[in-house]
């Protein structure tokens, strides 16, 4: 689709009403929206709406895809790009989406795929390839904000790090000049935090975070979102990095809330 088609055609999508039965499931399973200012709600669902019109929507395993898991998943996935410019997702083109946790059908190793531990996996996310996510975890992510757990912004940040064509936990920034400094905050915060959880100790980034690099963006950008008040307070240099790149203080919102 050429640029000036999509543009066109995104712009037609958004000047029709937004859907009352979207607006109900938001309001049902969707408390994040809530912490919202009126302006970012509007834009919320924009972008939810051209994700859900331009990515394709395949339910496996059984699961039918209908408007609730096509709304849960891309007002979630929605949150990360509040206030990024770059295309939505350009890079995704298709969700896979499975009822529950699902057994990985083959060995995914690679240079080019990301394997997440274990054998059941919640959610995955290829580069050039699919994402694909368990609909019950999505929905408890949409449905328990808090908990540094959220199967939805974590895949969504794999593919927004593999926009640079590589999975190597550096996602494209917006100013060239912040390279050095995230650089060296990202290298010595996964570098403590190994540590620290080699010395039986935990920390606001979870164990998983510090498997690579690749999961350590994913990771932090999930705690980032879902948990920003406790992820501030004891890594604030980490988080400002994450602060300056996606542009949002998640952690005001939740303060806000007495959360
Ligand atoms: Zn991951």
């Amino acid at each position: 689709m050429s640029i000036f088609f999509k543009k066109h055609h995104r712009h037609v999508l958004l000047e029709k009403p937004f859907p009352e039965e979207w607006d109900a499931i938001i309001a049902a399973d969707l408390p994040y929206e809530r912490m919202l200012e009126d302006a970012e709600r509007k834009h919320l669902r924009d972008l939810a709406r051209i994700i859900i019109d331009e990515k394709h929507w395949e339910g496996c395993g059984g699961l039918e895809i209908d408007d609730r898991v096509k709304v849960v998943i891309a007002v979630q996935a929605a949150v990360l790009l509040l206030n990024w410019e770059m295309d939505i997702f350009h890079n995704v083109r298709t969700f896979l989406i499975y009822p529950g946790a699902y057994h990985q059908s083959q060995e995914r190793q690679g240079g080019d795929g990301l394997v997440n531990s274990g054998t059941v996996n919640l959610g995955e996310a290829w580069y050039n390839g699919p994402v694909i996510f368990s609909w019950k975890d999505a929905l408890e992510s949409a449905h328990n904000p808090g908990r540094a757990n959220n199967v939805v912004f974590h895949e969504m940040a794999h593919t927004i790090d593999m926009l640079t064509g590589q999975t190597n936990g550096t996602p494209p920034l917006r100013d060239r000049n912040h390279y050095p400094l995230w650089h060296e905050v990202m290298t010595r915060n996964f570098q403590e935090i190994r540590k620290v959880y080699e010395s039986g100790q935990r920390d606001v980034i979870r164990d998983y975070g510090v498997v690579n690099v690749a999961e350590f963006f994913a990771v932090c950008t999930e705690t980032f979102f879902d948990a920003p008040v406790p992820f501030k307070k004891h890594r604030p240099e980490l988080y400002a990095e994450f602060e300056r790149f996606y542009g949002q203080d998640p952690a005001a919102r939740f303060a806000k809330q007495g959360r």
